[in-house]
C-alpha cells in the first residue's frame, strides 16, 4: 500500500472544513520536531509532498495526503512550542480534538515520542483524548539511531509500563528511525494491515 503515490489531498484550520472521510485514515502526532515530516517521508519513499510547515506562530492545519486511492495519511499539527501562545494551544485542542474523537474512518493515531527525550504532559494529554474517545493508537518511538540500542529498549518498555490504558486501544509500541530505515518496513506492514481492517 506504501507503495502507491502520495498526493496533497486537503488541509483543514476548522474542524467544519474537514475534507469528506472517503478513505481509511492513519494520524500521525507529535511534539513539533519529533520528526514527523522524515517518518511520512521514509514510509512513503516520496520526498517533498509531506514539508515540515508548522512553525511557532503559524496557524496549525490538519493535513490530509492520499495514497493511491486506498489510504489517507494524516499529519496533525505538531504540539509543544516553549513559547506558543495560549490562543495556539487552544486552537490545537479543539481542532485535534474534534479530529480524533468524530472522525469517521480512523483507523489508528500514531503517537510520535522522541527516543531521547521520552514522553511529555502534552503527549499524555492527548493520550487522554484518545482514551476518552476510544480511539486507536499507536506508539512510534522516533529518532532510534540518536541512543543505545538497550536506551531504545529501556524507553520502550517504560512507556509500555506507563500505559495502563485499555488494551484494545493501545496497540504494542514500534520504534523507528528515518535516518537509518531501522523499524520502517515493521511500521509499513502494521499500518498496512490497519488499513485493510
Ligand atoms: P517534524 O517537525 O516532526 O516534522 O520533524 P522533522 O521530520 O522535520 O525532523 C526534525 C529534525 O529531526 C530534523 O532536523 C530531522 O533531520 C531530524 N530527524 C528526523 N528523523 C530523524 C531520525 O530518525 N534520526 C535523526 N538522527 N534525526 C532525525
Amino acid at each position: 500500500i506504501f507503495r502507491n503515490k502520495l498526493t496533497y489531498f486537503a488541509a483543514a484550520k476548522v474542524s467544519s472544513s474537514f475534507p469528506p472521510a472517503e478513505l481509511p485514515e492513519i494520524a500521525f502526532a507529535g511534539r513539533s520536531n519529533v520528526g514527523k515530516s522524515s517518518l511520512l517521508n521514509s514510509l512513503t519513499r516520496q520526498w517533498g509532498v509531506v514539508r515540515t510547515s508548522d512553525k511557532p506562530g503559524h496557524t496549525q492545519t490538519i493535513n490530509f495526503f492520499n495514497l493511491g486511492t486506498k489510504l489517507c495519511l494524516v499529519d496533525l499539527p505538531g504540539y509543544g512550542f516553549a513559547y506558543a501562545k495560549e490562543e495556539v494551544k487552544d486552537a490545537w485542542e479543539d481542532l485535534v480534538k474534534e479530529y480524533v474523537s468524530t472522525r469517521v474512518g480512523l483507523k489508528r493515531v500514531c503517537l510520535l515520542i522522541d527516543t531521547k527525550w521520552g514522553m511529555k504532559p502534552r503527549d499524555h494529554e492527548l493520550i487522554n483524548l484518545m482514551e476518552r474517545s476510544q480511539t486507536k493508537y499507536q506508539i512510534v518511538l522516533t529518532k532510534t539511531d540518536t541512543v543505545f540500542p538497550l536506551d531504545v529498549a529501556r524507553r520502550a518498555m517504560q512507556i509500555e509500563e506507563n500505559l495502563t490504558a485499555n488494551k484494545s486501544i493501545v496497540q504494542p509500541v514500534m520504534m523507528v528511525s528515518s535516518k537509518t530505515g531501522a523499524g520502517i518496513q515493521s511500521l509499513r506492514t502494521v499500518l498496512a494491515k490497519v488499513a485493510r481492517f
